[in-house]
């Protein structure tokens, strides 16, 4: 059967990837000339396995990894962190993994359309029997189908690549400073560093957060003064966050009965919490591919809703803790509680990070307690 992919990043790639494996005529349309050329976010991969590359530098790999480590700051001079060990990921130059990728696809087969737009109406056009939309956001599909307005909760986010040896933020894990407070507003910042001493940094918040920074400019500069880093030019972009999956939109029909089904952001499969987006984008792919193989494409939003399920219900109730209170001190004793929490427990188990704040009673207590008080109007 020939498949149109439209967008060659990680979800499109990983499609082509599953679909090449099943014996289809597979054709990728991607808008750049380059498929490295969206090269950057912040770069770490979660979910390797899914990517069939072997996990070394040449290939865009630069360093496994050992964990997230959460900072926190409460007051000047005092620092508490949390390690969450991780199974397996990597830090990436993610533009040399996309390459990689796209060549080794060529060798097998695929049809590669660089530098090749596909318009939301040219959807009708694309002459495959399934058009697959890795579009990203917003994705083509959702501009053909009218949906672009659903997205429930942006987050904005400015990343930079930038020299940096730090002695906090030791090399071979990923840090997010949580909340971010650490600048003066709600959100969060990370710096993911690699082994040539070059870091992947960032800022982000929720666009409609009443703490956002009023002025992004003075939060960037705030951010370069806290992590001691030159003038930055950063790059912004908007991850496409939803509140439920809006899994009824992961599979349309055009009028001509063609189906389009949507994978990775284009899907909405972006973590709501930690904002990371390939390794989601890379299990939608397989998901889609599953179904199509077990010639069931119609149950593949469900399958993608309930794959995801347990992780938004933890990543709500995550944000649901530092979004409420905003008691620094309070929020430092929930890192420290979270210390040693393997990161896929905290990713996929919601019941895993509040059975470790139960363990800590007066710590649940005041957690209630400060959320109430949130929820009735009084706090900040
Ligand atoms: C600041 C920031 C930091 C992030 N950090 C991380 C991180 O550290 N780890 C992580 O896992 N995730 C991270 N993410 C999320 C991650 O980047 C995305 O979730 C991931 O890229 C989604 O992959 P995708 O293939 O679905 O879409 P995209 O990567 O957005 O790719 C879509 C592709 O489609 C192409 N395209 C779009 N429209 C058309 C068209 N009409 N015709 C042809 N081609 C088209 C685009 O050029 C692009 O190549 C971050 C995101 C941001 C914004």
């Amino acid at each position: 059967m020939r498949v149109d992919v439209v967008g060659g990043s990680v979800g499109g790639l990983a499609v082509a990837e599953h679909l090449l494996a099943q014996g289809h005529d597979v054709h990728v349309w991607e808008e750049h000339r380059d498929p490295g050329v969206f090269d950057a976010c912040g770069e770490a991969w979660t979910e390797p396995a899914l990517c069939p590359l072997p996990k070394d530098a040449a290939h865009g790999f630069v360093a496994r990894l050992q964990g997230f480590m959460m900072h926190c700051w409460p007051r000047p001079g005092e620092h508490v962190t949390a390690r969450l060990p991780v199974r397996e990921a990597y830090m990436s130059y993610r533009h040399v993994v996309q390459r990689r990728w796209a060549e080794r696809l060529a060798k097998l087969g695929a049809e590669l359309h660089l530098g090749a737009r596909v318009a939301p109406q040219g959807l009708d056009a694309l002459p495959g029997k399934l058009v697959v939309d890795a579009s990203g956001w917003p994705s083509v599909g959702a501009q053909r189908f009218g949906f672009t307005g659903e997205l429930r909760k942006p987050l904005l986010a400015f990343y930079a690549n930038v020299p940096l040896r730090d002695e906090r933020f030791s090399e071979g894990w990923l840090h997010a400073i949580v909340p971010s407070h650490f600048t003066e507003f709600s959100g969060y910042t990370w710096v993911f560093p690699r082994p040539d001493g070059v870091a992947n940094v960032g800022v982000g918040w929720d666009p409609l957060d009443p703490h956002r920074p009023r002025d992004h400019r003075h939060a960037l500069r705030a951010t370069e003064e806290r992590l001691g880093i030159a003038e930055q030019r950063w790059v912004g972009a908007n991850l496409p966050i939803w509140e439920g999956l809006p899994v009824e939109r992961a599979l349309q029909h055009l009028p001509s009965g063609v189906p389009v089904a949507a994978v990775g952001d284009a899907a909405g499969a972006v973590g709501p919490l930690t904002g990371d987006g390939m390794g989601p984008a890379l299990e939608s792919a397989s998901l889609l591919a599953d179904c199509l193989a077990a010639g069931q494409l119609t149950r593949y939003p469900e399958r993608l809703r309930a794959h995801f399920r347990g992780r938004d219900e933890a990543h709500w109730r995550i944000r649901s803790y530092w979004d409420g209170p905003g008691d620094l001190r309070l929020f430092a004793r929930l890192v420290r509680a979270l210390d040693g929490l393997p990161f896929e427990q905290l990713d996929r188990d919601p019941r895993a990070t509040l059975r470790r704040v139960v363990r800590h009673p007066g710590l649940a207590m005041r957690f209630g307690l400060a959320q109430a008080w949130q929820r009735a109007g009084w706090a900040r």
